[in-house]
């Protein structure tokens, strides 16, 4: 028996160009292999003979070759083989393109299982390339209902398929960590069965159950987390602050709170005054103000004699943040200073060491801040921003930074009620739900391709008055999917042919840290009129220039992104603009699309993302300050999700502590869920 932490390398056919292969794809141990889900299924198990096939259905047939397949060479790079089968009920031709390879494996007299449709007229049938395969008890392709996994260059699904039979028979699956009496009540399979199920299927139903159990299970694991992370902390005490009087902060800022700021200022006062770590989300659309509130709080600790630290996921971010904060509370005696990865060692070891005298109250900062070696003198608060790009294992990685500190997270995601309860099972929530006043609307457009010399003659008068433009793309490069924009092209496009005159910035997440950094903060100096870029300008940089954002291809992206992506304009006096493109007729992406060209407003944006395309588009896109989730983001239901949170908090309430295998199993894998995937920036 092999051992799920043994590397892939011990598997038959696995050598180190597959093997890179699958590293890849975050694959380099039997468990990441068996843990790698397929992201959906084909149903191949209707069987029927030559004569009950219907045009257009896919359905398998067992056939037998009936002469030896020819190849033409029509022209260059197009290969014709043809080859004619049978069953007892007919006969059928078969027609391949380019795939001598494959058809040289068809052997005169030799019965096959072929996969696929036929397209007929009045002649009479034919079918274009239809999978095949030997006859066997275990097919592959075939017969079967087929797992379709994530995939990467060079590697199939069929020899991901295979490696993961291998891996399945030679090692156990992860162990159990649901206690029986949980798997009763909720009917679902064993640990055992789901993991075998799940790459192996025998039907579609079964294939179904055995995604809600990992479903289920890794939500419970991640509530388990949370809850165990909650409990550790209500029982910590802390030094009730006292100072709490706000009139000269609130006489220092230059306009006054709205409603909703002060409502969460409060909040934020009445936790620091009782005694127990404040554990908040503050959730916030785009340009709500979430940074006045977080000012708001460090000023609180830093008038209570404590060190306040903000972690922004940027650098950019953080000097932003370093430069208005210092504006505002500099006058008021606070002393700031900024610590960012790109500073000298020699300009860190002086900051570092301000922080240690505690001659710094405030400190702003990446999130190196925390993973390396910053001591405090007095920590007392802690203000993630933009929560969303930071691990829930960062998180707990903070509170060790001090003695029990305050934790405030800001989220600009407006992730719907009904989720967040579920996702932040461990924080308090204040909702920003008011803008401030002035703000204008970003008119938005949902438009096709035949208004391309339009939206090029917008993005040149937008330049022409001054201001600059995004245009976000879906994919960086060209290869990835056809049809579909890539940022590296469509730049090249825009600066060669488009905007020979304009000056066209690119930034895409394949980019080194640096270069997005520098791409970013030169455009916001505005150095560039045009940034061509990939989702990674989605959070928190303020360009108040950018009047316009073109969002090519838009039906590729989820609501809720988009809105992100929205946010980016319209943060300054003018007017601003955003066009949605998309080629896609399907009624329901336009409605979905109009949607946002109608409304502004991002908890109603996102209660309609849950709606239209369920919690998963939540995890996948990696907005939630989630750990990365592997099952959870392919599909799943608030129902399952609700039912994992409640069955463990009952686990932890009744036998949290008990040392059951599943308990002691259970704990191991909290721990793996919540480093895994941390602090990635796109
Ligand atoms: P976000 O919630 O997206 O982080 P910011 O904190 O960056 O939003 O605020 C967006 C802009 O609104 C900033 O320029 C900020 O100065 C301004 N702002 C914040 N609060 C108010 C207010 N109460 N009245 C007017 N302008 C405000
Ligand atoms: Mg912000």
């Amino acid at each position: 028996m092999a051992r799920l932490t043994d590397p892939v390398t011990v598997l038959k056919g696995v050598g180190p160009t597959k093997a890179k292969q699958f590293a890849q794809l975050n694959i380099y141990t039997l468990q990441d292999l068996i843990c790698h889900f397929p992201r959906g299924y084909e149903d191949r198990t209707r069987l029927v003979t030559i004569e009950k096939l219907e045009p257009n259905v896919p359905a398998c047939f067992r056939a037998m070759v009936m002469n030896t397949p020819r190849t033409s060479h029509i022209r260059k790079g197009l290969d014709v083989t043809k080859v004619q089968v049978a069953d007892h009920t007919g006969r059928l031709n078969l027609t391949f393109f380019n795939q001598k390879f494959t058809t040289d494996r068809l052997q005169y007299g030799k019965e096959y299982i072929f996969y696929g449709a036929v397209s007929g007229d009045f002649i009479g049938y034919s079918m274009t390339s239809p999978v095949f395969e030997e006859l066997s008890s275990q097919p592959v392709t075939t017969w079967r209902v087929l797992p379709v996994y994530p995939l990467t260059a060079g590697l199939s699904n069929a020899s991901v398929l295979k490696a993961v039979r291998q891996a399945l028979a030679i090692c156990n699956p992860p162990e159990e960590i649901l206690p029986p009496a949980v798997r009763e009540r909720y009917g679902i399979p064993d640990a055992q069965r789901a993991y075998y199920a799940i790459h192996e299927p025998s039907s579609m139903e079964e294939a179904e159950l055995a995604k809600k159990r990992l479903i289920f299970e890794e939500f419970f694991i991640f509530s388990a987390g949370l809850s165990l992370m909650r409990a550790a902390r209500a029982g910590k005490k802390t030094r009730p602050y006292e100072k709490l009087d706000m009139t000269a902060f609130l006489q220092a800022l230059p306009f006054q709170l709205t409603g909703a700021q002060s409502r969460a200022i409060g909040d934020i006062r009445r936790d620091m005054q009782q005694g127990t770590p404040m554990n908040r989300l503050l959730q916030g659309d785009v340009g709500s103000g979430k940074t006045m509130v977080a000012a708001a709080a460090a000023w609180l600790a830093v008038q209570n004699g404590m060190q306040a630290a903000l972690m922004a996921p940027t650098e950019i971010l953080a000097e932003q943040h370093y430069q208005s904060l210092t504006k505002l509370l500099e006058p008021l005696g606070v002393r700031l200073c900024l610590l960012t990865g790109s500073q000298t060692p020699k300009q860190k070891q002086l900051v570092r060491d301000a922080i240690a005298r505690a001659e710094a109250d405030l400190v702003i900062g990446t999130h190196a801040l925390v993973t390396d070696s910053t001591v405090f003198s007095r920590l007392g608060l802690v203000i993630a921003d933009e929560q969303h790009r930071f691990g829930v294992g960062q998180r707990s990685a903070l509170f060790a930074k001090g003695k029990d500190p305050h934790l405030l997270v800001m989220s600009a995601t407006p992730i719907p009620r009904t989720l967040s309860l579920i996702l932040y099972g461990d924080l308090e929530v204040s909702v920003l739900d008011e803008l401030p006043p002035g703000r204008q609307r970003v008119d938005t457009f949902l438009v096709d391709e035949s208004y391309r010399a339009r939206i090029n003659a917008v993005i040149r008068k937008q330049v022409q008055g001054g201001n600059q433009c995004f245009v976000v793309c879906p994919a960086v490069e060209e290869s990835e999917e056809l049809g579909i924009k890539s940022a590296t092209v469509w730049a090249e496009t825009l600066q060669n042919t488009v905007f020979p005159d304009l000056r066209v910035r690119l930034l895409h997440g394949q980019m080194k840290g640096s270069e997005k950094e520098a791409a970013m903060a030169s455009f916001a100096r505005g150095e560039a009129d045009v940034l061509v870029a990939t989702t990674v300008i989605e959070v928190g940089v303020d360009v108040p220039n950018a009047t316009l954002m073109v969002i090519e291809d838009a039906d590729r992206f989820g609501l809720s992104q988009l809105h992100q992506l929205r946010g980016r304009v319209g943060r300054g006096q003018a007017k601003s603009y955003c066009i949605l493109t998309t080629a896609n007729r399907n009624p329901q992406t336009v409605s979905r699309l109009k949607a946002l060209c109608a409304t502004n407003d991002g908890f109603k944006i996102a209660e309609e993302d849950l709606k239209l395309r369920g919690p998963g588009d939540f995890f996948g896109t990696r907005q939630s300050g989630l750990p990365v989730f592997r099952v959870a983001n392919l599909s799943c239901d608030l129902q399952t999700l609700k039912q994992a949170q409640q069955a463990s908090k009952e686990w932890i309430e009744t036998e949290g502590t008990a040392q059951t295998p599943e308990g002691v199993a259970l704990r191991q894998r909290i721990g793996e869920l919540f480093r895994r995937g941390e602090g990635t920036i796109n």
